[in-house]
């Protein structure tokens, strides 16, 4: 219950009354500045935190260049070994980590429970695939046999962002460290604690020191140098498409390799023929669970206009009903947003809905006194071209828009700078088949939520993303293919 988990919550984050410093080659290393990390709650400060830049940076990636070649060479099995150990400690720890989690970000106990152990799972999935990760093939021809294998790329930089930190930490870490390189993290400086906690847990768990190093700081001068930084093969990036040009235009002297999964302003989209109950409920939770602070959020929902006043109607009634409260409390369904810059984005898109015409059908306020707690929010009567259809607002803030025929549905679908998700809601399998094939996204899911399975390819097209995650597409990222040619 809310008053045990407050409890909780408490001793775990009393370990970092003392302050977080970056970790850099199995040390903890401070520095002259620092900054407050405060909860969404009430915005009492929950520790103060190293603040990095390009000196911590530089030894942190010595550090990782230092342990690179012990860590390349242990046999896949040891390191799938290792990371196992990780994933176990990982459980062990799993209702720290959510509570800390819950109140660094916001992000209501009962999915940060889960995402806890996301984490592990990412961690065994990855270790399970090391022992083969540098495995290739040979190619003939006349005279020649050709024989491919990978090898590690090199010391790598990880820099995530706020809405689920642990979870997106393990999710680009562990595929690193199962390929063989190791890394450097920088932290979202709006919640940092559960980098920290991945950190001391992995190295209690066995892994040697260095393989894996986090520096904090805030991404104009930390995050940048992790960049520019020529130690570092590749960079990981989790956050704002702006931010991911940034990181390209900083990594071009060095001619770093990116994996960007950036923003997205995805559609759901509901025909007249969808069972239009579970439509329902699929997209209340793609924009009402982890606060909407969510890339891959149904932010937009496209609903044919036979159905539209219906489906609109039972989306308003649901998410008037849905529970916004204390991120600890296990009935809480929308905790505070991040932070009060954050809140206030969000809350300036209701006067921008007003003005541009849109009917607010339910929620469109901020809820309570104290804390970044905003209603959930469903916008109507709104057309592809208003702000609140175009920019990605990541709250729990719902868009719907009206569409004709098929035709129509994708025209609107496409008409957004982005493409990560799309969800589609139809009984016609001819239809789902057309399109699913002429949506732009890079990952759909017809008549379901976002489901996860590991081995399948993650990531978005156009603003949304470059490169891929999951599966081998993860050791393509963190590993470079070499050929050997044979003359026979
Ligand atoms: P952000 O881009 O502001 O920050 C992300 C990280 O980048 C932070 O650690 C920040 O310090 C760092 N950073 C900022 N400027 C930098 C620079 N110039 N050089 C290097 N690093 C820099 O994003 P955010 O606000 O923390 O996170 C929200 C965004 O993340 C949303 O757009 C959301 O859609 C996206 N996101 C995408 C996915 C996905 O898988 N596609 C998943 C989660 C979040």
């Amino acid at each position: 219950d809310l008053a045990g988990n407050l409890a909780r919550a408490e001793a775990a984050l009393a370990r970092f009354s003392g302050g977080v410093t970056h970790r850099i080659g199995g040390r903890d290393i401070g520095s002259d500045a620092s900054f407050e990390t405060v909860s969404p709650v009430d915005g009492a400060v929950l520790a103060r935190v190293a603040r990095g830049g390009a000196t911590e940076i530089d030894a942190a990636v010595q550090a990782a260049g230092a342990a690179f070649g012990a860590w390349k060479a242990l046999p896949g099995k040891e390191r799938r070994a290792i990371l196992h150990k990780v994933a176990d400690a990982i459980v062990a720890r799993a209702d720290e980590i959510a509570v800390v989690e819950a109140m660094d970000t916001g992000q209501a106990i009962r999915f940060m429970a889960k995402a806890a152990v996301r984490g592990a799972e990412n961690f065994r999935f990855f270790a399970d695939k090391a022992p083969e990760a540098c495995d290739g093939q040979t190619l003939h021809a006349p005279g020649q046999v050709n024989m491919t294998s990978r090898r590690p790329i090199g010391p790598v930089g990880v820099i995530t962002p706020w809405n689920t930190p642990f979870m997106l930490s393990t999710w680009k870490i562990a595929p690193a460290l199962a390929a063989g390189c190791t890394v450097v993290q920088k932290p979202a400086e709006f919640s940092p604690l559960t980098a920290r906690l991945l950190v001391e847990i992995a190295e209690e768990a066995g892994l040697p020191p260095g393989v894996l190093n986090v520096v904090n700081g805030f991404g104009e001068d930390c995050g940048r140098a992790l960049t520019e930084h020529p130690g570092i093969k590749a960079v990981a990036f989790v956050g704002e498409s702006a931010t991911g040009s940034h990181i390209m235009r900083q990594g071009a002297d060095t001619l770093k390799r990116v994996h960007f999964e950036l923003g997205g302003k995805n559609p759901v989209i509901v025909f007249d023929d969808a069972d239009l109950e579970r439509a329902v409920d699929a997209a209340v939770f793609m924009i009402y669970s982890l606060n909407g602070e969510r890339c891959t959020s149904s932010s937009r929902l496209l609903v044919q206009d036979t159905v539209y006043d219906e489906v609109c109607a039972k989306l308003a009634e649901r998410a008037a009903r849905i529970r916004v409260g204390h991120p600890l409390d296990p009935e809480t369904v929308i905790g505070p947003l991040i932070h009060p810059v954050h809140e206030e984005k969000v809350l300036s898109y209701f006067e921008r809905a007003k003005a541009e015409g849109a009917t607010i059908a339910t929620g469109g306020k901020k809820v309570g006194e104290t804390g970044c707690y905003v209603a959930p929010t469903l916008f109507t009567d709104a057309t592809n071209d208003m702000a609140v259809a175009r920019e990605e607002i990541f709250g729990p803030v719902l868009t719907a828009i009206p569409f004709r025929d098929e035709e129509d549905a994708l025209r609107i679908a496409n008409d957004t700078d982005y493409g990560l998700t799309a969800y589609l809601w139809t009984r016609d399998l001819e239809r789902a088949f057309r399109m699913t094939s002429a949506l732009e996204a890079g990952m759909m899911w017809v008549n379901s939520e976002n489901v996860r399975h590991l081995p399948t390819p993650f990531g978005g097209v156009k603003a949304s993303g470059i490169g891929r995650d999951g599966g081998d597409w993860s050791f393509d990222f963190y590993m470079e293919t070499v050929n050997v040619c044979f003359a026979t």
